[in-house]
């Protein structure tokens, strides 16, 4: 064994950061690990970050951390080909001394998490990437090899925030690879425009921001979303599918990005932006049955490589930095009471993790990614294009009295779904939303 070290933490996301900056602050020994040539530069989000969870781990963020805009309007949309029905909330209760929510570019965030996890006393080694978990004849994890050196690097347990694939965790057995129905593929490109523009385009003032998130036809029948939100001088445009749906219906995420672009509800919003950047990424979408085991003997899996993943939230990076954070302050409390990383001790984080919104949250939605992966040609097609009609329907004054506008909006309901078809997808949906 080259070097001991207390913790190795695997990635410098959002989870592995969280671990690292937690552990490093209380003064443990930690070494984190990253096969980017820097923090962020293999990581992809929309992306808004949540405040509160960042808060727990560096109160004072808001000091330096780079935020583009603090979110003071939601805008969901039902979408048709041509249309959109929305709902929008915006409140100048947002705009308050210390914001809830924020959009970032996570390559100038992970950049910065990363500069803190260093000042707070850990080493982290940039372009290393971890090739394989080493374990002794008891299959206790006790370090990692990587493409560095062909020595190992001992620790008393390697905290895996290796990201959605997860793939170490899976070639030492630890998990398995996420099914093709329970991961997205989110495809995004950030169109860059003057800050006045933007502010003009969506009625902000100064740092406000505003999110679009939008479901429909753009997904063609797939479970899906598109989503559009506003940094200061750039717009982070997207969408996203099962990877499962994007197989069996042979679509491609660009045409659907295309599609999304091209919607004359969009278009105007990103009219004259010049795109700079493009990523493609995975989402675990299984929720909380696609949640493997998340400790064992010197190891725990922490963010999107243990699953944790609200989709219908639209909500990772705090579940990631959450779980980054609690895995660490088990570990902190074992390391202080000098309790070996066994598998029987490290279960303390399952149950603080239990405990916490994370799991809660999860285990709330449990059976909404089946609902919407079997169902998703009548919730992503038929129900907004109904609706849409409805409101065409509505809105149009023709001279058609208004109890035959509303006859046939109800015509047109139970002849795409039945009667039967139609209370059968709203008792679903209220008990997978229960
Ligand atoms: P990651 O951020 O993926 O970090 C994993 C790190 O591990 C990477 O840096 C990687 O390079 C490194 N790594 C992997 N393998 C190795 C190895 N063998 N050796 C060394 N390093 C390794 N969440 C939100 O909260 N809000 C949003 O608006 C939002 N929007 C999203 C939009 C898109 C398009 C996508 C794809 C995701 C979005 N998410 C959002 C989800 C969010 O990005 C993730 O939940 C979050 O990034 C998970 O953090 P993590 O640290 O677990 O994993």
């Amino acid at each position: 064994i080259e070097e001991e070290f207390d913790a190795i933490v695997i990635g410098a996301g959002m989870s592995g950061n969280a671990a690292a900056y937690t552990m490093a602050s209380q003064g443990l020994k930690v070494l984190q690990l990253e096969r980017g040539e820097y923090p962020g530069s293999k990581n992809v989000q929309g992306a808004i970050m949540y405040a509160n969870m960042l808060e727990k781990i560096i109160p004072d963020f808001r000091d330096d951390a780079p935020l583009e805009r603090h979110l003071v309007e939601q805008r969901l949309w039902v979408m048709d080909d041509t249309s959109h029905t929305g709902i929008h909330h915006r409140s100048d209760h947002f705009n308050e001394a210390k914001p809830n929510r924020y959009t970032i570019i996570r390559a100038q965030f992970d950049k910065w998490f990363s500069r803190k996890v260093r000042e707070a006393g850990a080493t982290v080694l940039c372009e290393t990437t971890v090739t394989e978990l080493v374990r002794d004849g008891r299959d206790r994890v006790i370090g990692v090899r990587t493409d560095r050196t062909g020595g190992i690097i001992g620790a008393d347990v390697v905290v895996l925030a290796e990201g959605v694939c997860g793939l170490l965790g899976t070639r030492a057995g630890l998990r398995s690879m996420p099914k093709p129905e329970t991961v997205a593929l989110a495809v995004k490109e950030m169109h860059f425009l003057p800050e006045e523009v933007i502010e003009q385009r969506f009625g902000l003032n100064g740092d406000e921001g505003c999110v679009i998130e939008a479901v429909g036809t753009i997904s063609r029948g797939m479970a899906g979303l598109g989503f559009l939100y506003t940094n200061k001088e750039s717009i982070s445009l997207g969408v996203g599918c099962l990877v499962s749906d994007f197989a069996a219906a042979m679509e491609s995420p660009y045409a659907l990005l295309d599609a999304f672009k091209n919607h004359p509800s969009i278009r105007p919003l990103i009219a004259g932006s010049e795109v700079k950047e493009y990523a493609a990424h995975l989402i675990p979408e299984g929720g909380y049955k696609a949640i493997p085991q998340l400790f064992g003997d010197g190891w725990v899996l922490v963010g999107d490589a243990a699953q944790l993943n609200n989709a219908v939230h639209r909500e990772g990076s705090n579940l990631a930095m959450t779980s980054g954070r609690i895995a660490a302050e088990a570990i902190v409390q074992l390391k202080r009471r000098s309790h070996p990383m066994t598998k029987r001790n490290l279960s303390l984080y399952k149950i603080m993790l239990d405990n916490s919104f994370v799991v809660k949250d999860l285990r709330k939605y449990k059976d909404m990614p089946a609902l919407l992966h079997t169902n998703s040609c009548n919730f992503f097609t038929t129900y907004p294009q109904l609706l849409s009609k409805a409101a065409q329907n509505f809105l149009r004054v023709d001279g058609t009295p208004k109890i035959d506008k509303e006859k046939a909006t109800t015509a047109a309901f139970v002849k795409a779904r039945s009667r039967w078809g139609l209370v059968s997808d709203a008792v679903r949906l209220a008990c997978a939303w229960r």
